[in-house]
């Protein structure tokens, strides 16, 4: 008899789900969450995150319970509760969706990928977004992004057969799991996913290109898609299809004009997660590895001074406001624009010279929509460390008059700004920035940088063939001269 099993990763949902629907082919079935101690140990983890899971799977089992599938939640290693699921159940086949992940997770999948073949199970693997594995060239890529969110989404399977006797399992509480609880409480779950797509779509993105820019009006004008799309609480092609298809029918050329920028971004989201496919050690090393050891940080640990900048910048207290009321914000409510992340890692690798792994960690834990493929890779461009991408040093000053010109923004999170108990700035600008300009377009003037970022632009840089008919593309980005810098 054929007893398959569904483990539940980063796709929280029941539409357009590959492994479900493979699954309702066996005699038998069920599904499984595994909440790994490898997770939940990591640097990269908060307990924003688990709140955020915990409140997915909750309408999620109820869901497939109304379906015949069992939703067991179990707490441990991977391969030990496969493995004594397989025993208790005789589970003949796996199906998961392919994750692009942090290391302990590419780890994970090589032990299970070990078991399934000795144990003898079918271990099957869907993608679900436009992410190759084991690509060969970058050639193509984009084309076939399309061809894959354009194709017909899996409709939602019924008619599960469960093992007999067996129930779903009871959701564990924060308490339960060691963490505090959280405040932060955004909308969880495939509804809300959808929800939240209906609302932008049918209008609260008619201002996103205009407005997305400043902390102020963003929360309000961007789709806020983010979370759900790393927890897979809604997929990447149901997104794109809904937008394609209301750009096509809308009648307000505002809306339509909105939609388009935001739909040429969900084909980025896929382009720097391809990245961290196709070199894992982006998570951790330079793209450019003729930068290695340029900040305190690369390779090593940093001293004394390097850390209590570090600090400052974690707490929101540079005595730079708009950096402050950025970083408050994010740590407040989980989410931040894409500038004013910008920002803040341009003023940790410029301004205070801090290697980017741990500001990555930091930001990793506070953004509830941690997608490692993106973090990383947008972590490196804002650093300057890819080697091919244009130096972008954002100026907090000029971000403060152009996006909060009347200071609102800083008043509502830094209340003190003006007063004796706000800081003096931690650094000045202009001798730090000179330092840091300095320094690396010294190293990425030489010859060797020069090399390597062709070898870089080859593997992993976009191709202009094959766009989607309404993506905008990014503007082509080529290396600077040594002495070029782009302010911000
Ligand atoms: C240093 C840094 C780290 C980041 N880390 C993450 C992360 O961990 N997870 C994450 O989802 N985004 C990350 N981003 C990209 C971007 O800031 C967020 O995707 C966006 O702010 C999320 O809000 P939204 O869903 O309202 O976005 P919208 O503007 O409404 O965009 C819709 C979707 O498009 C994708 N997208 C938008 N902008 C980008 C971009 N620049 N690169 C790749 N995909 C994009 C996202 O999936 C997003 O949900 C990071 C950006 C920077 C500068």
């Amino acid at each position: 008899m054929s007893v398959g099993l569904v483990w539940f990763k980063r796709d929280l949902r029941l539409r357009d789900h590959a492994a479900l629907a493979e699954a309702a082919r066996c005699e038998r079935a069920f599904a499984v969450f595994i909440i790994e101690p490898a997770w939940l140990q990591s640097f990269e983890c908060d307990p924003r995150h688990v709140d955020f899971l915990l409140r997915s799977l909750a309408p999620l089992q109820i869901e497939l319970k109304q379906r015949g599938l069992p939703l067991l939640v179990r707490i441990g290693e991977a391969v030990q509760v496969l493995e004594s699921l397989r025993r208790q159940w005789g589970v003949t086949h796996l199906f998961s969706h392919e994750e692009t992940g942090p290391a302990w997770s590419y780890a994970r999948d090589i032990s299970v990928n070990r078991w399934s073949r000795i144990q003898g199970v079918q271990w099957q693997e869907f993608p679900q977004t436009g992410v190759v594995r084991r690509l060969r060239s970058r050639d193509g890529w984009a084309a076939r992004w399309v061809q894959r969110m354009e194709a017909a989404q899996i409709a939602n399977p019924v008619g599960f057969r469960a093992p007999q006797g067996m129930q779903p399992d009871r959701l564990p509480t924060l308490t339960e799991l060691g963490l505090p609880e959280v405040r932060l409480q955004p909308p969880a779950g495939e509804a809300a996913a959808w929800d939240t797509l209906r609302a932008f779509l049918g209008g609260g993105g008619r201002d996103y290109r205009r407005a997305m820019s400043s902390p102020l009006t963003a929360p309000e004008v961007c789709s806020r898609l983010s979370a759900h799309l790393a927890f897979g609480t809604i997929s990447m092609r149901s997104v794109h299809q809904a937008t394609e298809l209301a750009i096509e029918h809308t009648a307000d050329r505002e809306l339509a004009y909105g939609l388009r920028g935001f739909s040429s971004r969900l084909r980025w989201h896929c382009h720097f997660m391809q990245k961290l496919e196709d070199q894992p050690d982006i998570e951790w090393r330079n793209v450019a590895r003729s930068l290695d050891g340029l900040r305190p940080g690369d390779g090593g640990p940093w001293g004394v001074e390097a850390q209590a900048r570090f600090d400052a910048w974690c707490e929101g207290r540079t005595g730079y406001p708009m950096i402050d009321a950025c970083m408050r914000q994010l740590c407040a409510t989980g989410w931040l624009n894409f500038r004013m992340r910008a920002m803040l890692v341009s003023f940790a690798a410029y301004h205070l010279w801090l290697h980017w792994r741990a500001p990555g960690l930091f930001l990793a834990r506070q953004f509830l929509d941690f997608e490692p493929g993106i973090h990383w890779s947008q972590m490196q461009m804002q650093s300057g460390t890819t080697g091919i991408n244009t130096l972008r040093i954002y100026s907090p000053t000029k971000q403060a008059r152009d996006h909060d010109p009347l200071g609102e923004y800083v008043r509502r999170w830094v209340p003190e700004f003006g007063t004796a108990a706000y800081p003096d700035p931690i650094v000045d600008e202009k001798t730090a920035l000179k330092y840091a300009k300095d320094a690396l377009y010294g190293q990425r003037g030489s010859s060797t940088a020069r090399a390597e970022a062709d070898a870089i632009q080859d593997r992993h840089g976009s191709r202009k063939s094959g766009l989607p008919s309404t993506a905008r593309r990014p503007p082509r980005q080529k290396m600077p001269d040594p002495g070029q810098g782009v302010l911000f």
